[in-house]
Parts: C-alpha cells; sequence; structure tokens
C-alpha cells in the first residue's frame, strides 16, 4: 500500500493522507531513525559534524515532515478518526524524542565533538547547535539513574497526552454550544456583516433564521453589539466556561483534572531535572535571567499601568450607567459598554472600518509593505494541492529566486481550531548543493466572506494577520543552512515574539494603511477622518488592556513557580492572588477562563506566556529605530532583515537585538506605543 507520508514529496499530498497513513508512517519512520541511530553509534568515532550531526538532521527532518501536515490536519480539518490516529502517535514520538535525549553514547559523541579541535573551525550557527544540543541532553534527563529516566519518560508521553486532551476538550466544547435565534428583534445591534454569517451558520445546519456559536467572529459580534443583556450573558457564560465544571456544558469536556495532572507532572518533571519548580525549568532555555526578573517586569508593568486602567474602568461604568442605563454593569456589559464608549469618545465604530480592510487589499498591501521593507515579492501559485478551498499558496521571492513559501488559511469554519498560528511545513536546511526551501502554515480564523463579497476584516483581525506574517518571515526569510537553528528554531522562546509583534507597529502606521486599506465597493482609501479617529483610539483602554495582559502572564508564571505537590494546583486561589494584585475587572466567580487557556496548557507558553510582554519591548524598541529613520526607510529594512530575520536562532536574541539597535533593549518605546508614558 503506498503512503503519501512516506513519500519525499516538496509539498505534502494533502488530498491522498488518510488518518489510516498516519500511524504505520510514523511508527516505521521513528523505526528507521532508531536504527540508523543504532548503526552509527555502533561504528564509532572519531565523531564530526558531517558524520553525526548532518545525518541525525536528516532522520529528525523526515520525521517532522511526515508529522508536521499530520498535526496541521488534526488542527484545522479535525474528524474523529484523525483525532485518534494523531493521539495514538503521540506517546511514540514522545517516548522516540526522550529515548533520543537520554542515549548517553549519543550525547557523549555530541560532547567529543564539542570538545574536539574540529569544533573552533565549524560556523557560529554550527556551534550554537552543538551547544543548544548538550543542553537538551541534559534537560531530557541524560544525567539520572535509570529508574529516573524512565519516570522522566513516563512523564513525556503522560504530558503530550494530557495537553492534546486538553486541546481536544477545548474544541469540542467550542463547537459545542450555539444558540438558534428565529426571533429577528433579539439581534438587534449586531451588524450586518454579523448577521449574513449567522444566517449562512443556520442554513448549513438545515435551520431557520440565524445560529451565533462561540466561534471567535461569531461570539465577539455578540458581546460587541448585541444590544440585548441576556443574549450578552448567555454567551458570556457560555464562552468562559468552556471545558470546565461550570456553564451550559459543565462537566461534558471538563478539563479540571487535566489541569491538576499537567501541572503536578511539570512540577514533577522539573524536580527531577534538579530545579525546584517548572517555572525555572521553563527559564533554561529562554532570554529572562531569572523568575524573579520576571515577575519584577510583569509586577512593574503593573503599576506603570494601574493608575490608567483604574481611570479606564470607572469611565467606562459611569458611561454604562449614565448613558446606557445599566446600573449595575457586569463583565457581559463591559466589550458592548466599552465599543459604545469608543463611539462616543472618538464617533467610531469598528464596523465603520471593515469595508474599508477587504481581505484582498490588506494582502496585496502586507504584500507591498514587505517588498518596500525587505525587497522581496510575494505571488501566488495556484493549482497547488491544499486541504480546504480556502487555503491558498503563496511564494515569496527575492532577486535569487525563492526564499520560501507558505500556505494561507484565513477563515474561521467547523473543525478548525480557534485562534491564529504560524506552523512549519519544511524548513530550510542545506542538502549538498541544493536548499529545502522553508514551507510555513498561517492560519487564521477571521470573519468570512458572505456571499459575493469579499471578507471584510475587522482591523484588530489585520493586526493578527500582520503577526503571523512576522513569524513567518522569521520562518522563510532564514538564511541559516542548518535544521537546529534555522528559522525560528534554537530562538529563545522570550524572543519568538519579536519579529511578530514588530509587524503589528504597520497596522498604525498612515502610509502603510494607506497600502492595505481601499472601500470594497468603491477603492476609495481610508477616510482621513476616519484614519484620524482610528489612531487618536490606538490607546483606548490601553490601560486596561496591558493589565489583562500581565495578569494572564503573571498567573501563568506564579501559578508553575508556586506549585507544592501536598496543595496541588491552587489554580482559581493563584488567580485570585494575582488579579488582588494586577487586575482592575474582577470577573464573576463561574468565569473558568484557565480551563480554555491553551497556550499554557497545551502550547508552548507554559511558565512562558509573560513571553508576550519580554518581546513587544523588543519589538516596540526595534520599530522605533524606524520611526527614527523613516518607517520604509530600506537600510533599516535589511538591517532589520538581516541581523534578526536572516539569522533566527543562529545566535542569542539579545546579541542579534543589539547588533541591530546598537544597544540593549529600552522599556521606553513600549510604554509609549501603549500611552503610557506621561508625556515631558
Ligand atoms: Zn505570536
Amino acid at each position: 500500500m503506498s503512503n503519501p507520508l512516506l513519500e519525499s514529496l516538496p509539498l505534502p499530498a494533502f488530498s491522498r493522507i488518510e488518518p489510516s497513513h498516519v500511524r504505520p508512517a510514523i511508527e516505521q519512520l521513528i523505526e528507521e531513525n532508531r536504527e540508523a541511530i543504532r548503526q552509527r553509534l555502533e561504528q564509532g568515532g572519531p565523531y564530526t559534524w558531517a558524520n553525526l550531526v548532518e545525518p541525525l538532521e536528516t532522520v529528525d527532518d523526515r520525521l517532522n515532515r511526515a508529522w508536521s501536515p499530520v498535526s496541521h490536519l488534526n488542527a484545522v480539518m479535525n474528524s474523529d478518526a484523525l483525532r485518534d490516529a494523531y493521539n495514538g502517535c503521540l506517546p511514540l514520538l514522545s517516548e522516540y524524542a526522550t529515548e533520543v535525549g537520554q542515549n548517553d553514547a549519543l550525547f557523549a559523541a555530541y560532547r567529543e565533538i564539542a570538545e574536539s579541535k574540529e569544533f573552533h573551525s565549524l560556523e557560529s550557527a554550527q556551534k550554537r547547535i552543538i551547544e543548544n544540543a548538550l543542553r537538551d541532553f541534559r534537560l531530557s534527563g541524560v544525567d539520572l539513574p535509570p529508574e529516573k529516566k524512565e519516570r522522566f519518560k513516563f512523564i513525556a508521553q503522560e504530558l503530550s497526552r494530557l495537553t492534546s486532551q486538553f486541546q481536544d476538550n477545548v474544541l469540542d466544547a467550542t463547537q459545542g454550544w450555539h444558540r438558534a435565534i428565529e426571533d429577528e428583534a433579539l439581534l438587534k445591534g449586531i451588524p450586518e456583516t454579523a448577521r449574513a454569517m449567522a444566517q449562512e451558520t443556520a442554513k448549513a445546519m438545515g435551520l431557520a433564521g440565524w445560529v451565533f456559536n462561540l466561534e471567535f467572529p461569531s461570539y465577539i459580534a455578540v458581546m460587541t453589539h448585541a444590544e440585548d443583556r441576556g443574549l450578552r450573558e448567555a454567551f458570556y457564560t457560555a464562552y468562559a466556561t468552556r471545558a470546565s465544571d461550570q456553564g451550559p456544558t459543565q462537566g461534558q469536556w471538563d478539563n479540571t483534572e487535566i489541569m491538576e495532572q499537567i501541572l503536578a507532572l511539570r512540577h514533577e518533571e522539573a524536580g527531577l531535572l534538579g530545579f525546584s519548580n517548572f517555572a525555572e525549568l521553563s527559564l533554561a532555555t529562554k532570554m529572562a535571567p531569572s523568575a524573579d526578573a520576571v515577575e519584577a517586569f510583569l509586577t512593574d508593568l503593573a503599576d506603570r499601568s494601574l493608575p490608567s486602567a483604574r481611570q479606564d474602568l470607572e469611565t467606562l461604568q459611569a458611561f454604562a450607567r449614565e448613558e446606557l442605563g445599566i446600573p449595575d454593569p457586569q463583565a457581559w456589559d463591559l466589550t458592548y459598554a466599552s465599543e459604545k464608549l469608543r463611539q462616543a469618545h472618538y464617533s467610531l465604530s469598528q464596523e465603520e472600518l471593515r469595508p474599508y480592510f477587504p481581505a484582498p487589499r490588506v494582502l496585496q498591501g502586507l504584500f507591498n509593505i514587505l517588498e518596500r521593507l525587505y525587497g522581496v515579492t510575494v505571488h501566488e501559485i495556484k493549482g497547488i494541492e491544499t486541504w480546504h478551498p480556502d487555503a491558498r499558496y503563496f511564494e515569496i521571492r527575492d532577486a535569487e529566486g525563492v526564499r520560501g513559501a507558505f500556505f494561507l488559511d484565513l477563515f474561521a469554519r467547523p473543525k478548525k481550531r480557534g485562534g491564529a498560528w504560524m506552523d512549519e511545513c519544511s524548513t530550510r536546511r542545506r542538502l549538498g548543493s541544493q536548499i529545502q526551501l522553508p514551507v510555513a502554515y498561517l492560519t487564521c480564523n477571521f470573519t468570512p466572506p458572505v456571499g459575493d463579497q469579499p471578507a471584510l476584516l475587522r482591523h484588530d483581525e489585520v493586526e493578527t494577520l500582520f503577526h503571523e506574517f512576522g513569524h513567518g518571515l522569521q520562518h522563510m526569510l532564514t538564511r541559516v543552512d542548518h535544521l537546529g537553528v534555522s528559522g525560528i528554531h534554537g530562538v529563545e522562546w522570550d524572543a519568538v515574539e519579536l519579529p511578530s509583534q514588530f509587524m503589528e507597529n504597520f497596522c498604525w502606521n498612515p502610509e502603510a494603511l494607506g497600502l492595505m486599506s481601499g472601500h470594497f465597493e468603491t477603492g476609495e482609501p481610508l477616510p482621513e477622518s476616519l484614519l484620524s479617529k482610528m489612531l487618536a483610539a490606538r490607546n483606548f483602554q490601553s490601560g486596561m488592556q496591558m493589565l489583562r495582559q500581565v495578569e494572564f502572564a503573571l498567573f501563568d508564571f506564579r501559578m508553575h513557580r508556586a506549585y507544592e505537590p501536598s496543595q496541588g494546583g491552587r489554580i482559581y486561589e493563584i488567580l485570585a492572588e494575582v488579579r488582588e494584585r494586577v487586575a482592575v475587572v474582577k470577573p464573576p466567580a463561574f468565569n473558568r477562563f484557565p480551563h480554555s487557556f491553551s497556550h499554557i496548557f497545551a502550547g508552548g507558553y507554559a511558565a512562558g506566556y509573560y513571553s508576550y510582554k519580554w518581546a513587544e519591548v523588543l519589538s516596540s524598541d526595534a520599530y522605533s529605530l524606524f520611526e527614527e529613520r523613516g518607517v520604509f526607510d530600506p537600510k533599516t529594512g535589511q538591517s532589520f532583515l538581516e541581523e534578526i530575520l536572516e539569522k533566527g536562532g543562529s545566535a542569542g536574541a539579545m546579541e542579534l537585538f543589539v547588533a541591530f539597535r546598537g544597544r540593549e533593549p529600552s522599556i521606553e518605546p513600549l510604554l509609549r506605543h501603549s500611552g503610557l508614558l506621561k508625556a515631558a
């Protein structure tokens, strides 16, 4: 039987991949990799880059490239069969990874290279790969006695199973609740785009009227615009209790026990490796110098934001009482009241902007900006096989040829995981005289197009697109030839959001906005009056927004840092303490947001959610150089391309930042961009 996952194709054969291919392919590749490693070690030394590291990268890459489309399809075209196949492979992959990480002979072989004469003649990227590898062997428990090695392996497998189950529960809970509405009066306030979308959803379900659900574009339309308070309360309650012991689907996909198990196992894993808690382990591969430094950074940001956040909230509550006739504003009133307040203060509604951001125009503008900044052009290639009619394929080219490529899948739909992300399809590396092309998956969940109209994006959706593109650029424009530090590989996690958040800045620059906006019917540019209102409203409630991110970050970090096996996770207790310290908005007691906090329970952000703010210091400061020299200054763009995007993980993030900025990072631009710096 031919198995598309075992064919060496430049791009995955999406249409031929069946769930039944997954396990046999992964089993076979893991077995071949094991055999390759065994044979190599049997031959013995002397070990060199060419006879050890390179062949290992090759077998690693082959496995990654087979697994990548499986993991991607599981996220964007989920089905029971695929989910089973995916989950069935997790323990195999985890076992294999730990086994390699704990292989003493392999560890010794790497050490031999690190101590050899050859090491000094290697490129700095190669040296870094070897240094990272030695660190990662230790972090996989290579130094542990056999019974502890076994325990470590078991924990790694359990964690991979539990985090996947957490994610499955969130997806099921998100798709497991909707509200069918037949009485149009209930829709009062909800804009036409969202109504049309809800009508299509109803039609697809064979229902009359409108169906709103918990997919983000639908949910946020209700929360922002629905005048019916009961409707907002119902949606808030359903959303904020997903996958928990509360709310309309309580207990059905409950993550409570899974979260406890994840925290306990992470703590034990950290202990095995000699760390006092998981936060310390998390920092072993990050830029931040210490746990105290992370907490000090976050509380400092909180203190700087608290005065304006308190004022934001007071203003909002007074407005809700006096202008909207809501005597006791609740959690489900805040988004709605904020939108009304924005309209009153800046006479600007988010919906007014939407017609000026049709998706095709935004993409064209983005591509144009990339050309001006980095001298690359983007070309759509038709006829490439994808997984869904929404998905498209593009190449990025420069004067020398194709530098990278990406699949773009923009719109929300059933069976697709929420949020936005960049993932790797293949990664750049040198294969003899050839270069393996880096290919990215860029995935978003934007408001889909309705009828014949193009998709009209909210401005924050435009920002999200630019964000994910920033990640994609670091992956696709890398010049590093070695897998281990090519693209985002080897970049300290708390610096990974530098290119992504950097790109967001262009969504607030008038000249860049001119390139990415234009009325979907008339092509008319964003009118000056709307533009200036939009810019004036940029820092609307920025104190509150900053605190929200700090609250998430500090909660994540302290929960992992303060874990005590005798007391369990104390998840909501720690959350309450953190809120006491840094929050102005106190959600209702039934709120269970941690139960769907996939970033930290299922993604790579555990004890690392602070990375967003940490890296935003870097991204804001990097952008400030463009503010000084001209936002489209080609020399500055070239330097950002060469020092940051192209070098990726081949050197330390601080070293690369200093090379670009000419000094260490300053927090001032972040505060200024967030409106938290009092004007002198
Ligand atoms: Zn990001």
